[in-house]
């Protein structure tokens, strides 16, 4: 029975990152000087409402002190309380996208991306360019990701900060860099440099780091490139997508009791031929077209996501 609950919960969270996986590329968009507010809902309260609409239109954060928790519910089911902003500039990072308001995250969160800016420039890298984090309120969002709900989750560009600020302009339109080769079987030489190895080892080495995310072909350059210094490599797990910047997920806070922790990576590197070719084969690379055309999902309703989700969602 527990077998089958892990499975059953396996692939949940397979198909829950999975959607994820398709909605990353998108996290590429440009952005706009201009966003329009979004119109308002025409029936908010039906309960038909994908929980995506909801959230989204969520431009402030929640203090709840009734509630005693921050982080609720999963990294792919849940929402955040008492949200902090990123400021969007420090001296060693700056936010990218700032009209999607997404720069909002667990104090957790917040602290351990000042904690890796700071050290970004020891290991070579002069300094990170944040891409989403959360929604002001956490939640399902209306584009890009199906993780990022609980204030745990943020996407750092693999394009290393220029020595200057960036204006608001080429916050919204400059593009991240594409690390993959053109063949997805590895890294591409011209753009890959022993910089974008220490900076991921670095945020991996963070105790409050519990995975990072990458494309397969950047987990076979870190393999090659890591040396003997390998137990890192262990939180570092290849997924689709995932070739413009790296996913860091910190784990469950200790202030927050509703927090659903996921299971933690297999022991090892990572490194084997068992654990990486199948990333490599000619399905997994150029996967055929669904023959039917693929709807696309409306995401969880408010019912399906943690009772306190609500409360956070109605707060003033
Ligand atoms: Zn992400």
């Amino acid at each position: 029975m527990a077998d089958i609950h892990r499975h059953v919960r396996f692939a949940a969270i397979t198909a829950a990152l999975l959607c994820f996986a398709a909605g990353a590329a998108r996290a590429q968009d440009k952005g706009t000087l201009n966003p329009h507010p979004l119109p308002p809902l025409a029936h908010p309260d039906d309960p038909a409402t994908p929980a995506k609409e909801l959230f989204g239109r969520k431009t402030e954060p929640v203090e709840l002190p009734s509630l005693h928790t921050r982080t609720i519910g999963f990294y792919s089911k849940g929402c955040l309380a008492g949200a902090q902003a990123l400021p969007v500039n420090g001296s060693t990072w700056q936010v990218m996208r700032l009209s999607r308001n997404r720069n909002w995250g667990h104090p957790d969160l917040v602290q351990f991306l000042e904690r890796l800016a700071n050290k970004a420039p020891k290991t070579g890298w002069h300094g990170l360019l944040v891409g989403d984090m959360s929604q002001p309120r956490g939640g399902p969002m209306r584009t890009g990701h199906a993780s990022h709900q609980v204030g745990l989750d943020a996407d750092i560009w693999l394009t290393p900060m220029p020595n200057r600020e960036l204006s608001r302009v080429e916050r919204e339109e400059t593009s991240a860099t594409m690390v993959v080769a053109e063949d997805r079987r590895d890294v591409d030489p011209n753009v890959w440099t022993p910089a974008h190895v220490a900076v991921i080892r670095a945020a991996a080495k963070d105790p409050q780091v519990a995975r990072i995310f990458v494309n397969a072909a950047i987990k076979k350059a870190l393999c090659r490139d890591a040396g003997s210094d390998r137990a890192w490599l262990s939180k570092v797990q290849p997924w689709w997508g995932h070739d413009y910047h790296f996913h860091v997920r910190i784990s469950c806070p200790a202030d927050s009791p509703q927090c659903e922790p996921q299971p933690p990576r297999p022991p090892g590197d990572g490194c084997s031929s068992k654990d990486l070719d199948p990333w490599f084969t000619e399905a997994m690379l150029h996967p055929k077209p669904s023959p039917f055309p693929v709807k696309p999902k409306p995401g969880p309703k408010v019912a399906d996501l943690p009772p306190a989700c609500r409360q956070v969602l109605l707060a003033p």
